[in-house]
């Protein structure tokens, strides 16, 4: 297998594909693939009920939530949630902290008034906010953060505390690295493609509350209030996505749940930002050090035509994915749950060969 480093659509554990490959034509006896049944057999179903509730469990979630299975990405989330949640005369907060929370706040505009909470474009998007730069007010319809920013490559560490004021976080690229406290959250969402299962469903996990009545005008499909009367299957769901998300939770549970994966997760990461903080400055991380990132880690190497010469070589030696994203450029090595320690030990070897070879 490649050591895959791509940033989305990721790595999925292998052992999670060989066993979608295992039952890929005849699923449990039933003669038929997952991609043939009705999204209305009782097969289905399990399915869907049954990774509601692996997601819960390994979450930690509380009573009073519901999960969604949705489709149009993340993105889509994007538009969602100010029309559901930004009803008109109030005032939504965002913090801008990179790339993908800059999508989400544009989005929110075309639909309502946004303040900026926090931002940290002054600084270049390097580190996250610290939660006593979060400015919340009492009146805001909610505050959105990204708790991960895939592209630049800084993590939320501590999450803003914010009262009253619900919290929704686009965990598109970090949800279930690490365990966190789901009660601070009213809506938690993110695409599948990175921690989850492969593209085409999206999780969205909330207060019940805040799912059960969307504002008139709203379309039916972009209504949460549908999706969670219907329990996600309003009209025909992702159901070969959501089954693979399936198979991915019980993965996770069955190597320790998520405090194992997080303690997985820095073990493999120290090796990739101890090969950058050991080089002498030969590497050099592109973020603060406590907002590093443990899905997404950001280097460059400052002399040009020496980088590109370390992504020509490292594309040769089997690494796939560590071209940074064209806004940032430099490289990106993203290690999502499903990447192997073995993938990052032998990026760590392979860098500090390059280094002695080229230092
Ligand atoms: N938010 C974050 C943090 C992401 O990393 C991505 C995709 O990379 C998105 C949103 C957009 O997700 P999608 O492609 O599912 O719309």
């Amino acid at each position: 297998r490649a050591y895959n480093f791509n940033a989305g659509p990721a790595a999925l554990p292998l052992e999670v594909l060989e066993q979608a490959q295992a039952e890929f034509v005849d699923y449990k006896g039933i003669g038929m693939s997952i991609m043939e049944i009705s999204h209305r057999s009782k097969e289905y179903e399990q399915i869907n009920d049954e990774t509601q509730e692996l997601l819960k469990e390994l979450l930690g979630v509380p009573a009073g939530y519901k999960t969604l299975f949705l489709q149009g990405g993340a993105s889509t989330q994007f538009s969602m949630i100010p029309l559901n949640l930004l009803t008109p005369g109030r005032t939504a907060g965002y913090v801008a902290t990179g790339s993908w929370a800059n999508k989400a706040i544009k989005e929110a505009k075309l639909i309502g008034e946004v303040a900026i909470a926090a931002s940290t474009e002054a600084d270049g998007y390097r580190r996250m906010p610290k939660p006593s730069e979060i400015h919340v007010d009492d009146n805001w319809a909610y505050l959105h953060i990204t708790s991960n920013e895939t592209i630049g490559g800084v993590q939320f560490h501590e999450y803003p505390d914010t009262g009253k004021v619900p919290l929704i976080a686009d965990m598109s690229s970090d949800i279930l690295c690490r365990p966190i406290d789901v009660s601070k959250f009213s809506l938690i969402y993110a695409g599948a493609q990175k921690n989850l299962g492969p593209s085409g469903v999206t999780v969205v996990l909330a207060r019940e509350e805040l799912l059960a009545e969307s504002p008139k005008n709203v379309p039916t499909m972009l209504r949460y209030d549908t999706h969670a009367k219907a329990n996600s299957l309003y009209n025909t769901p992702p159901a070969y996505s959501v089954y693979m998300v399936n198979l991915v939770l019980k993965w996770i549970k069955a190597k320790g749940g998520v405090a194992a994966i997080e303690q997985y997760n820095r073990e493999k990461t120290d090796l990739i930002y101890q090969a950058i903080d050991n080089s002498g400055g030969f590497y050099k991380g592109l973020v603060d050090r406590d907002s590093r990132s443990i899905m997404n880690i950001t280097f460059a190497i400052e002399d040009e035509a020496l980088e590109k010469q370390f992504l020509k070589e490292a594309q040769e030696a089997g690494f796939i994915g560590l071209k940074g994203h064209r806004e940032v450029g430099h490289m990106r090595a993203s290690t999502y749950n499903a990447v192997p320690r073995e993938s990052c030990a032998a990026l760590a070897e392979f860098m500090a060969d390059f280094q002695r070879r080229n230092g």
